[in-house]
């Protein structure tokens, strides 16, 4: 395979490119390696576009393996999830699923070689005991008195710990490293705890359950993974990782790389505090459109490209830093603004009624689906006598740049005709119900009349009669603060009151019957609208995706 490097790549693929040069590795394999344990988010994504992407570009393959060793927090209902998840982002491991708990009769066998080599000992000190004599980063930690019992005795006692004779807690199996290790990660640590539960997979087989660290560096050596990518927080783990390969008989020596999170502005995006989100009843679920959980992101209506895309754009770094919630937002406009088909949506309607328009009558319109694509054909709206406009887009009192509809001006109607606001009707009260307009009929299709005459706005409307209603949900942002989750107090603190308006009076073009559950259009000059999966033919439900610019970065400017 011939790779040539360039400067724009990222370190880890200049790593690659490197040991693929001097034979290292004559291919990748790298690995996504989720806990089932709630569903993915945006930062699981980034890991995700990493690692398969680099299969993809690399011709290698990419594994997805469920790391699955703490039965009590597990669910196959994660398992689900997360495939599903990371399908409709655009990948495939093809047939490279694996478990880690596959790996518990190997790991098990090695347990026991470690013993025997007297590098792993069974612990009997009481937790809190552990915790005192591991010292701290000031002070170096203190040796167990059982850290040199004989290995025959170590041995006994972790197999009757396997055969389940042992309450949990009761003991620990260690590592014998080093109790007065710089890396505190390095002082003896735990490489299996009993703990009495169902796994979601192997069931009651297993009464002890080997600690991530002892499992993950393993199982990515006996799937001969070549480059094993994860977050800084492993950074210090990594000592541990090559001590655990260099000890063991492993077919393979993985090398562990770090990266950078992905953090987002305005979110949080801790599996823990997503659930808390969840579990207090505070959104909808794990796939409630404001959350930053792939699901969630799915209902939205946004679409796997923009993800793809977004992570490209935020790149792989080493550095710690935060993504704009708004750079994502324009990935999502922008892949939507080439895909999405357009419709016209009245979502606080104001009725009008074109008085020269003879009743009855009805003329078919033909409206382009898409403005840059004529291939995407058109369709055809009904006008008729009465219509509805969006109640912004009339002012009775315009101030001197309102260039919409108010009393004797002219409009636009997009596809339809221009017409003059002749008569402002008001119920007891004061409030406008009704608009009394002409309509030029030699302006048809919204052409310009032949005496040159301009109008300066072009609005959207619907057709009374023919209109269908729908509940419109227009989401914003679920925290009102940058970095919800520092500072002081609780990040639901931060919560955003207005995350969630419910609008039902929306009246909508027909055509927009036929969105299935899924899909994502433009509603013209309002923005882009997902079919929610609560939609029917009988009520149909739309999300608001995203406005048609970053409404927040206006209310900026305007100060
Ligand atoms: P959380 O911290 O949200 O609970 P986690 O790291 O415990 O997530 P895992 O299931 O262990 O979740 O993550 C699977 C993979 O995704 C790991 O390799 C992890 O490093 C990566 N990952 C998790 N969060 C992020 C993030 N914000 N940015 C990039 N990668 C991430
Ligand atoms: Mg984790």
């Amino acid at each position: 395979m011939s790779v040539t490097p360039t400067p724009s790549k990222d370190f880890i693929r200049e790593i690659i490119d490197e040991d693929l040069a001097t034979g290292k590795h004559d291919g990748t394999v790298t690995r996504f390696p989720p806990e089932p344990n709630g569903y993915l988010h945006l930062g699981h994504a980034k890991s995700i576009c990493l690692n398969f992407g680099i299969a993809e570009e690399y011709g290698g393959r990419c594994h997805l393996r469920f790391d699955d060793t703490n039965p009590t927090k597990e669910d196959v209902e994660y398992v689900d999830s997360i495939k599903e998840d990371i399908k409709w982002l655009g990948f495939d491991w093809g047939n490279h699923l694996y478990f880690a708990s596959d790996y518990f009769d190997k790991l098990y066998e090695w347990a026991v070689y470690l013993i025997k080599e007297g590098k792993a000992y069974v612990d009997e000190q009481t937790a809190a005991e552990m915790k005192t004599s591991r010292g701290d980063l000031q002070t170096p930690g203190t040796d167990s008195p059982y850290r040199d019992r004989p290995a025959e005795e170590s041995l006994d006692l972790f197999q009757r710990m396997k055969a389940g004779e042992f309450e949990d807690g009761r003991m620990v199996l260690r590592a014998k490293v080093d109790m007065a290790h710089p890396n505190l990660n390095m002082r003896d640590p735990v490489l299996y705890r009993i703990v009495h539960a169902e796994h979601h997979r192997t069931g009651d087989k297993w009464c002890i359950y080997p600690m991530y660290d002892y499992t993950h560096g393993q199982s990515d050596a006996l799937e001969h993974v070549t480059h094993s990518l994860c977050t800084l927080e492993f950074e210090n783990h990594r000592a541990l990782y090559d001590w655990f390969l260099e000890n063991l008989p492993v077919p393979s020596r993985p090398r562990q790389i770090e990266f950078s999170r992905m953090n987002l502005n305005y979110t949080v995006m801790s599996k823990r505090k997503l659930l808390q989100l969840v579990t207090e009843g505070l959104v909808s679920g794990w796939d409630d459109p404001r959350m930053p959980t792939i699901c969630g992101i799915r209902r939205r209506g946004y679409p796997p490209a923009a993800i793809r895309n977004f992570c490209k754009t935020i790149g792989i770094t080493k550095f710690q830093s935060t993504n704009d919630f708004a750079l994502l937002e324009n990935a999502v406009r922008e892949v939507l603004n080439q895909e999405a088909a357009r419709y016209m949506a009245v979502l606080d309607p104001i009725r009008v009624v074109i008085t020269n328009y003879p009743e009855g009558q009805v003329e078919e319109m033909e409206a382009v689906n898409h403005p840059e694509k004529p291939e995407a054909g058109t369709r055809l709206v009904p006008f008729s006598r009465e219509l509805f406009i969006e109640r912004e887009d009339f002012m009775e009192d315009p101030p001197k740049k309102f260039f919409r509809l108010s009393p004797g001006t002219e409009v636009r109607l997009r596809s339809g005709y221009f017409i003059r606001c002749e008569e402002v009707i008001k119920d007891a009260g004061g409030e406008i119900v009704e608009l009394r307009c002409t309509y030029d009929p030699t302006t048809r299709g919204g052409e310009n009349p032949a005496d040159g005459r301009k109008v300066k706005a072009t609005i959207h409307w619907v057709s009374a009669a023919h209109a269908i209603e729908a509940e419109i949900r227009l989401y914003d942002r679920l925290f009102m603060t940058e970095a919800p989750d520092r500072g002081e107090g609780s990040f639901l603190d931060h919560l955003n009151p207005d995350s969630l308006k419910v609008l039902s009076g929306a009246k909508l073009e027909r055509n927009l019957a036929a969105v299935a559950p899924g899909e994502t259009v433009q509603f013209e000059r309002l923005g882009y609208f997902c079919a929610d999966k609560d939609s029917t033919a009988e009520a149909l439900v739309f999300n608001r995706t995203a406005g048609l610019r970053d409404a927040w970065a206006k209310a900026k400017d305007q100060g």
